[in-house]
């Protein structure tokens, strides 16, 4: 099965075309021409949204998984057409864009089960006590309630998942908000097949066409325009620091400024622990070098930075050079992604005491992995060196002892992850370094490595800032859905008129 994208958005259940174009840049197979967007598309979405959002804000929770499931059910029926799209824009290879779209469906039937069990609501009862004195006490009632039309950033990494029927998408349906999607220019046509799959789901769910609608890209002034629009009330967006940084700040500049959930960038530093590293160095090393590489190094919970006591850095670099070594170059997602980890590279490779154990060349849209070790003065004295660099590229810092591991744990800014490599000879340290993890990272993890994001209940995707700006959130997982709701209290309402969820 061949899909041709015919390039246009998606606005409120119309196909429509711009005269200016551009041209999506395939990793492989033909490019194809999409029409930018402008600002009167947003327009035209966001007040589309709006509209929608009278009715399907109100409607039934069984309306909404229903119509959840039948976005999951249209795109399992484009599945063939779906990897071919997207093995060519992203470069990926067709097991990871299988297994992504499995992940992008099973979300949205997750979230249809979640809000279908109601706990998601919060909902809490004060009842009245008339014959309180001194003064009596009202009956007060609170639920959650969606917060209006929401804007979705689509990932470049994840072109299903986090993308135009990703995790923001189907939590901000899930909740009650209708969603207006900018398209990322890394990956078009799959952004367009996947819209396509839920304009089916809303004709077949009778839901109105507002509820969706997709803008591409192709000038920035569609993701300016699209967060500063007064009609949206909240962003979720997955990207860079800098492009996310930019939009975070004009959304709190808004005359009403609003929520961003941005999830920003992340080195996920993993502390080796001296009895697990005696006891199973060479293994670790290895499973650091299999994350690091996973998908060309390019996912946010990537684990850039591994700390280990000097003593015992040998038996780590060795082992990781080794099983890099073995990995032969990758395609990246885009030729500006490519471009950036090239200047990352040269970055750490530059910086003072920085010794490289494993570097190659690579070719303009591809990765090689690179390895390089650094000593603990050396990295605390240098800010830089603890910013992302996007692809496969370890950096080992040595410490002397524990106490220094403890002072680079507190350097770190804010993480979506912190691993502990630790055997039970290693408690100690551990239950030193854990307070410090705790406040600096979204998740931690115990002898195992951040890549592979359960999607689930108790997961935290998200983390201080810079890992996201909006700790109070995840961006995978059923919490998710929070970041589309806000509280209300309902005080001495008649029954006649209160939501029917209450
Ligand atoms: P990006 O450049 O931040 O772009 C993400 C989205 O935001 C795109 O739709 C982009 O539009 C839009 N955008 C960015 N800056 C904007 C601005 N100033 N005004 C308006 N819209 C703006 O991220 P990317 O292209 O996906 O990847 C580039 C880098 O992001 C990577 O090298 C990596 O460092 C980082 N990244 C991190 C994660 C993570 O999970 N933490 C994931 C992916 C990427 P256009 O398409 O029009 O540019």
């Amino acid at each position: 099965m061949t899909f041709t994208p015919h390039g246009k958005h998606l606005i409120a259940g119309d196909w429509i075309a711009t005269d200016m174009k551009f041209s999506s840049e395939p990793a492989h197979g033909p490019a194809h021409e999409f029409s930018v967007g402008t600002v009167d598309l947003v327009n035209t979405a966001c007040e589309a949204a709006e509209e929608a959002f009278w009715s399907y804000g109100y409607s039934t929770r069984e309306a909404r998984a229903e119509f959840l499931e039948t976005i999951a059910d249209e795109i399992e029926a484009r599945a063939a057409a779906i990897t071919e799209i997207g093995t060519q824009e992203t470069g990926l290879p067709v097991a990871r864009l299988e297994g992504e779209r499995g992940r992008t469906t099973g979300q949205l039937r997750l979230f249809a089960g979640h809000i279908l069990d109601g706990d998601y609501l919060d909902r809490r009862h004060d009842v009245a006590l008339p014959e309180r004195t001194p003064l009596p006490r009202p009956d007060i009632r609170l639920m959650q309630r969606p917060i209006g039309p929401v804007a979705v950033f689509g990932a470049s990494n994840f072109p299903l998942a986090f993308s135009t029927a990703g995790g923001d998408t189907a939590s901000a349906l899930a909740a009650g908000c209708p969603v207006v999607v900018k398209g990322h220019s890394a990956h078009p046509g799959t952004g367009e097949i996947v819209a396509e799959a839920i304009h089916a789901a809303i004709k077949r769910c009778g839901v109105h066409p507002g509820v969706f609608s997709l803008v591409q890209g192709g000038k920035r002034d569609v993701g300016t325009g699209l967060v500063q629009h007064p009609l949206i009330k909240a962003v979720g967006f997955t990207g860079s620091l800098a492009g996310g940084r930019a939009l975070f700040d004009l959304c709190v500049s808004r005359p009403e400024p609003i929520p961003f959930f941005g999830e920003l960038g992340s080195v996920n530093p993993m502390f080796l622990l001296p009895e697990a590293v005696s006891a199973r160095g060479a293994e670790i090393g290895k499973g650091w070098a299999g994350s690091l590489t996973m998908g060309a190094g390019q996912f946010c919970t990537n684990p850039g930075i591994a700390v280990v006591m000097a003593s015992q850095a040998d038996t780590i670099a060795d082992a990781a050079r080794e099983a890099l070594s073995a990995v032969g170059a990758q395609v990246m997602l885009t030729d500006g992604i490519a471009a950036a980890y090239r200047q990352g590279r040269d970055r750490i490779a530059g910086a003072a005491g920085v010794r490289e154990v494993l570097t190659s060349m690579c070719n303009q849209r591809d990765a090689t992995p690179y390895l390089f070790v650094v000593k603990g003065a050396d990295w605390l004295g240098n800010h830089a060196l603890g910013e992302e660099v996007f692809g496969p590229l370890g950096l080992l810092v040595t410490v002397e002892n524990a106490e220094e591991m403890l002072a680079v744990a507190r350097s770190f800014e804010g993480q979506l992850t912190a691993t502990l490599h630790l055997d039970a000879g290693d408690t100690d340290l551990a239950r030193r370094l854990m307070p410090v993890l705790e406040r600096k990272a979204g998740r931690v993890l115990a002898n195992g490595f951040p890549t592979g994001v359960e999607v689930c209940d108790a997961m935290v995707h998200g983390g201080p800032y810079p890992a996201s700006t909006n700790f109070g959130a995840t961006s995978v997982g059923t919490m998710a859905i929070r970041r589309f709701l806000r509280p209300v209290s309902y005080q001495n309402l008649p029954e006649a008129i209160l939501p029917e969820d209450l």
